[in-house]
């Protein structure tokens, strides 16, 4: 393993790789993991990467697993660039690439940091895992406790989506409703108790908990840099919760560059739902990261990217200033509009939360922020079967004819 310590973002304490570690020992701080880059050199780069099979564990050396027999996975990532030429001239766009995360085992990104998180777990020895999510990070995790045999518990929201919680319970988590007390995010707060109690290995989506999961986003970057033959683009426009993923995919990006394997790096612009969006309003506003306050009554069709404390905004801000990168919210007539014209032009279907990105190039290109000229990659987080009530809603009611071809000739348009 070429990981040569862990260093709290908070107090600036270094620990050693080898414990069981997920917060800062001394102030229970965010960890970030620290690789020893000129060794990492010494063993990839372009041409032995060429030779590897597609997938997040084709970057082993870029993550925080120590022994390959640890790695439990179902073939996430290599995932499709597709070029989307459609949309690029309805967009007035030179160039624009879909991410096309949602042919994924469970249809979502998720599969690549919760392959690596649980795969760290296992490592660790770990016989249960607990998480805190109604959605898509909570689904990935269960799966690959399902195919490790490791027991699996998921606090959930009171109003979680029943779409959403069946795939969740397929996989044979032990699903828990926790009823709102108080201001805090009460799932959350069990996730840490039942950790603290029970020495479960805590498995959230977001770093704040659990430093060893985002790292499996890196693999997005370093796969869309190799796609476009160790180019980066101008733009990578990302959906955005807490803001762990873009974390994950900047870090990424500043890897490779480190690495001398591409030249720069692409500016990321960070897209939220108008009824919560607090990562966006921080980064406009200004407001330090540990300052933001917890979005009161977060109300969006985009199931994902409900985060009311943007948990990795410490990270994720500044990754988007770095990068020179942008904020944006949308709204849910924006997103929805944005689902249906991703399908129908490119044949891509997505939820909600994976169409966002989208709705956040068309507002950012109308803003003369991102340039026409621009090369621009889009990342489709989540596939659009995990939410078919809000598709329903979205599809039109087909006629209904006698069966005469008279009655249908006048239908064709
Ligand atoms: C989790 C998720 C995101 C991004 O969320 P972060 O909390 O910012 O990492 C985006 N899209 C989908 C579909 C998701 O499930």
């Amino acid at each position: 393993m070429f990981v040569e310590g862990l260093k709290c973002l908070r107090c600036g304490q270094k620990h050693a790789p080898t414990k069981g570690l997920y917060t800062c020992e001394k102030c229970g701080g965010k960890l970030e993991i620290l690789y020893d880059y000129d060794s990492i050199a010494d063993v990839v780069g372009k041409r032995e990467f060429a030779k590897r099979r597609a997938g997040v564990w084709k970057y082993f050396e870029l993550l925080p697993v120590a022994s390959r027999k640890n790695i439990v996975t179902l073939g996430e990532g290599g995932m499709p660039l597709l070029e989307a030429k459609n949309l690029a001239r309805e967009l007035g766009l030179r160039r624009l690439l879909l991410k096309d995360e949602t042919k994924n085992p469970t249809a979502s990104f998720k599969d690549r940091p919760m392959s690596v998180g649980l795969s760290k777990a296992v490592e660790f020895g770990a016989r249960k895992v607990v998480t805190a999510s109604s959605g898509n990070a909570a689904i990935a995790l269960a799966a690959y406790a399902a195919k490790a045999g490791v027991g699996c518990y998921a606090f959930v929201p009171a109003g979680a989506a029943a779409g959403k919680l069946a795939q969740l319970s397929m996989y044979g988590a032990h699903v828990v409703k926790v009823a709102r007390k108080g201001v805090g995010d009460p799932t959350y707060e069990l996730m840490r108790a039942a950790w603290g109690k029970f020495g479960w290995h805590p498995i959230p989506s977001c770093g704040a908990f659990n430093p060893y999961q985002p790292e499996g986003s890196k693999t997005m970057s370093y796969e869309v840099c190799e796609q476009l033959g160790w180019r980066v683009p101008d733009w990578v426009v990302v959906p955005v919760g807490a803001g762990t993923l873009l974390s994950g995919n900047a870090k990424g990006y500043f890897e490779f560059e480190q690495l001398g394997l591409v030249k720069g790096v692409p500016r990321l612009a960070a897209v939220q739902a108008e009824g919560c969006a607090p990562l966006v309003k921080a980064f406009r506003e200004g407001t330090p990261p540990y300052e933001i306050p917890t979005w009161p009554n977060p109300n969006t069709v985009a199931s994902g990217l409900v985060d009311p404390y943007p948990w990795d905004a410490d990270t994720a801000i500044p990754a988007i200033k770095r990068s020179r990168g942008a904020a944006q919210a949308v709204s849910d007539a924006e997103i929805l509009e944005a689902e249906k014209l991703l399908a129908r032009s490119e044949g891509v279907f997505a939820e909600p939360s994976g169409a966002a990105g989208l709705a956040g190039l068309r507002k950012l290109l109308e803003a003369g922020v991102v340039d026409r000229s621009d090369v621009v990659v889009v990342e489709v987080t989540g596939g659009g079967l995990k939410d078919v009530r809000t598709a329903m809603k979205l599809a039109e009611e087909p006629p209904v004819i006698e069966p005469e071809l008279d009655q249908f000739k006048k239908l064709i348009k």
